[in-house]
């Protein structure tokens, strides 16, 4: 059953005790209904792929209480300063470079080294992050291929049943998604127009490019170059899929019971759950990556991963990383 929650101070706190907890909450912003999970616990955040169907993992927008929780995850440069000033709270995200210290789960960036952040403006959605005093991951609060809720009622519709609870915030003000700006390059570049016009970016913190979402930006390379992965998106080790055995020079992803013969493995998940292992599969390739060339190895070798629940998304992941590099 999903709870339905109105905005007392005790269903606030109710609301948050279940993200902290690992559970899903969805709750309204100014922008669209997010659907809530605690940023720094990895197997919440792949409960929202899961919940969601989403056949992918892309990166999903960190909300946080104020700028300085958001900066203390993320490294702020002057223009993200600036536009913080101006917009936030607001519906304005910013990608920014994660901090070495991050505490939010790699899976909630899909494993990418910048991360979304942003501080929403609606009194409810501010009164939850400061109950929870953590950052929360939260896509649009819809089944996958579906179009964004701006009422309780339409996420009931969509993920009733599916997830703890909803807070009823009313209907959302402004009714289209952030404005998402990439501020982690050089120039300032514009990945999502939103509710915060660029005219008004540009009067704050100069020219704004135009940008590709990171979506497009993978396939686009991809098409350009078969296999070029925008980097971090994949490991720098080449994976191969579907192993059976380990050769000498390969490192294991290991899903169920291990291969025998490797000398280094990252177990995904001992019993073989399709959830757990989403949870760990970028902290996985991230560790792998950096454990197995002292050790001589020059390659991950990934066990099969069942086409079922967030497996789907599993194996997306790693046949991006499989597929032949440009380099
Ligand atoms: P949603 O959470 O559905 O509103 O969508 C968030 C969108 O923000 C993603 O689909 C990406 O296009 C963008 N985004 C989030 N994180 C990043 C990132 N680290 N780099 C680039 N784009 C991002
Ligand atoms: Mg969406």
């Amino acid at each position: 059953m999903t709870e339905l929650f109105a905005g007392t101070d005790r269903e606030i706190e109710a609301a948050a005790r279940l993200l902290a907890a690992g559970e899903l909450v969805a709750f309204g912003t100014e922008t669209v209904y997010g659907l809530g999970a605690d940023a720094t616990n990895a197997a919440a955040v792949a409960a929202i792929f899961a919940a969601k169907g989403r056949p992918h993992f892309n990166p999903l927008i960190c909300h946080y209480a104020s700028a300085e929780a958001a900066f203390a995850d993320v490294a702020a440069n002057e223009a993200a300063r600036k536009a913080a000033a101006a917009f936030w709270p607001g519906p304005l995200t910013l990608v920014l470079p994660r901090r070495a210290n991050c505490k939010v789960a790699l899976l909630a960036g899909a494993g990418l080294e910048t991360l979304a952040v942003r501080v929403p403006a609606h009194p409810l959605a501010a009164k939850l992050l400061r109950a929870l005093g953590r950052p929360v991951a939260a896509p649009s609060a819809n089944r996958s291929g579906q179009i964004s809720p701006t009422r309780a009622a339409h996420v009931l519709a969509g993920l009733g049943g599916r997830i703890a609870a909803v807070v009823d915030s009313g209907p959302c003000q402004v009714g289209v998604e952030s404005t998402v700006l990439d501020l982690s390059g050089e120039t300032p570049r514009l990945l999502r127009p939103g509710g915060v016009a660029v005219e008004a970016l540009e009067a704050v913190i100069g020219p704004v490019q135009a940008g590709v979402p990171i979506e497009q930006d993978v396939a686009g390379r991809q098409l350009r170059s078969p296999g070029m992965l925008v980097s971090h998106y994949a490991p720098r080790l080449p994976v191969r899929l579907r192993a059976e055995k380990v050769a000498a020079d390969e490192a294991l992803l290991a899903f169920g019971p291990p291969l025998s013969g490797a000398g280094l493995v990252f177990q995904l998940s001992e019993s073989g759950n399709p959830a757990e292992a989403a949870a760990k599969l970028f902290e996985g390739l991230h560790w792998l990556d950096a454990q197995a060339p002292a050790l001589g190895l020059r390659r991950i070798a990934a066990m099969a991963v069942p086409e079922t629940g967030l497996g789907r998304a599993i194996n997306d992941r790693l046949k991006r990383a499989a597929a032949p590099r440009g380099e």
